[in-house]
C-alpha cells in the first residue's frame, strides 16, 4: 500500500462499536414489541422480523431506519425511546481509542463513513467522537446506503484524493469492495472470525499499511 495515506475513514457497526447494540435492538427489542403488540410469542415474532428485514435486505437504506420497521410493525413507539433503553449495552472495541490517539499524533485526519441514521449514532460515538474531523452517515446525509459514488463524494467534500484516503469496515461488499472501487485503499476487518487472509482481526494492525 502507497506510503502517501493522510486520511483514515472508519465504519461504525463491528469496526469500532460490537454489532451486538444493533443485534439486541433488531432481533430483540423490536421483536419483544411485534410480540406484545400481536399477541404471538416471541420466537413466532422473531422470525417474522428477521424474514421481514431479509426481504428488504442491508443495501437498502430503508432496511437502517429503527422509525420504518417500528411504523411498518405498526408500534407506537419512537426509535429514540428504545434506544435511550440500550444505552447501556453500547460496547466499544478496545483498541479503538489507542490506535485514534496515535493516528491523530501522527497527524492523519479521521473521518467517519457509517449507513447508520446519525440518531442511531450519537450515543455510539459520543466516548470518542472528538478524534474525528467529519463523520458521515450516508443514509442521513446523502439518503443512501454505502456505494462507490457516496465514497467519491465523501472524498470531494473532504477535498481529497480517494487514493490518499484509507477506509476500515467490517462489511466486504460495502466497505470493502465498494470503497476500493472509490480508488480509496481499503481493508476488511473481521473482528470474530478471520475468513480472508487479507483481512486484519484487529485495528492495532492498520499501522503496517500506512
Ligand atoms: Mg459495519
Amino acid at each position: 500500500m502507497s506510503k502517501k495515506i493522510r486520511v483514515v475513514s472508519f465504519d461504525v457497526d463491528g469496526t469500532l462499536v460490537e454489532q451486538k447494540f444493533n443485534e439486541l435492538i433488531w432481533e430483540n427489542d423490536i421483536p419483544v414489541l411485534v410480540a406484545e403488540s400481536r399477541k404471538w410469542d416471541f420466537k413466532q415474532a422473531k422470525d417474522f422480523c428477521l424474514s421481514e428485514y431479509a426481504k428488504l435486505g442491508d443495501k437498502d437504506l430503508r432496511w437502517y431506519n429503527v422509525e420504518y420497521w417500528l411504523e411498518k410493525f405498526n408500534i407506537p413507539i419512537s426509535a429514540k425511546e428504545i434506544f435511550k433503553k440500550r444505552e447501556k449495552s453500547i460496547k466499544v472495541y478496545s483498541d479503538v481509542l489507542p490506535v485514534l490517539e496515535k493516528l491523530k499524533k501522527q497527524g492523519f485526519k479521521i473521518i467517519v463513513i457509517t449507513c447508520m441514521p446519525r440518531i442511531f449514532l450519537k450515543e455510539k460515538i459520543q466516548k470518542f467522537d472528538r478524534h474525528f474531523d467529519e463523520v458521515f452517515s450516508t443514509v442521513s446525509d446523502f439518503k443512501q446506503v454505502k456505494s462507490p459514488e457516496i465514497y467519491l463524494h465523501v472524498s470531494n467534500l473532504i477535498k481529497s484524493s480517494p487514493s490518499d484516503i484509507l477506509h476500515i469496515g467490517d462489511h466486504h461488499t460495502l466497505d470493502y469492495e465498494f470503497s476500493l472501487e472509490a480508488g480509496y485503499k481499503s481493508i476488511l476487518i473481521q473482528r470474530e472470525e478471520k475468513t480472508k487472509d487479507f483481512s486484519i482481526s484487529n485495528l492495532q494492525e492498520i499501522f503496517n499499511f500506512l
